[in-house]
């Protein structure tokens, strides 16, 4: 099978079995993506979606978020990964949206990863989650997932992974089908002991016809 040909079953597949793939960060409009996916970092959604209402009702916006004092925002998100951290880069965050882009969070990658606590896999899911852009954020699922199907061939970086990707995927594509790969990763194919036999990708899966397959 061709890696062309493996996409394009992958397509089919998730297409049918996840039509309607998205974040599972709870959010209302592009401020509130952006604070979720800063404080997603090593840490479950789920756990930022428990956190970020109480933290949304006190800052709704950039410019109430740019006010804010370090130990009450502190105090929101402690319960968090790596809380001093975060709360540095979202008072830096909102700081910077105010004075370098005039309140407005830019909507293209290279003004995004100027922002403290936004990189290239943040920037990604914010252009494509908000304005569809043909960006693939590669986080540790996309990762595995990509690499364990065959859709991409020796990448040793998320970097790697993403211009793999978005060679193949059409562009109109690159936003669900980031989200179909973390939801493959986090429910089936888990990091240890992935699900084969619960996945409805083996007859593609390079992993499944090398691996699995032959030790059975
Ligand atoms: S067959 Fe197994 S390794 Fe391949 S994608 Fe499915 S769960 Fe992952």
């Amino acid at each position: 099978m061709t890696r062309k040909e493996r996409f394009a079953a992958c397509i089919d597949y998730f297409q049918k079995a996840m039509p309607e793939a998205e974040t599972e960060l709870t959010f209302g409009n592009t401020y509130e993506l952006l604070v979720a996916v800063i404080l997603s970092a090593q840490c479950t959604d789920k756990r930022v979606n428990m956190t970020t209402p109480a933290l949304f009702k006190k800052y709704p916006d950039i410019s109430s978020l740019a006010k804010a004092q370090y130990d009450d925002l502190f105090e929101l998100i402690k319960s968090i990964s790596f809380p001093g951290n975060k709360t540095r880069h979202l008072l830096g965050m909102a700081a910077m949206v105010k004075e370098k882009f005039g309140g407005e969070i830019p909507m293209t990658v290279e003004e995004l990863v100027q922002l403290p606590g936004v990189g290239r896999k943040t920037a990604n899911v914010i252009t494509s989650v908000v304005d569809k852009q043909p960006n693939m954020a590669v986080d540790t699922h996309v990762f595995r997932v990509s690499a364990r199907i065959g859709l991409t061939v020796g990448a040793k970086n998320p970097l790697q992974t993403e211009l793999q990707l978005v060679k193949y995927i059409p562009k109109d594509l690159v936003y669900i089908f980031h989200h179909w790969l973390i939801l493959h990763g986090r429910y089936v194919c888990v990091a240890r002991n992935p699900k084969c036999n619960e996945c409805g990708l083996r007859a593609v899966c390079k992993y499944y016809q090398t691996v699995v397959a032959k030790e059975k």
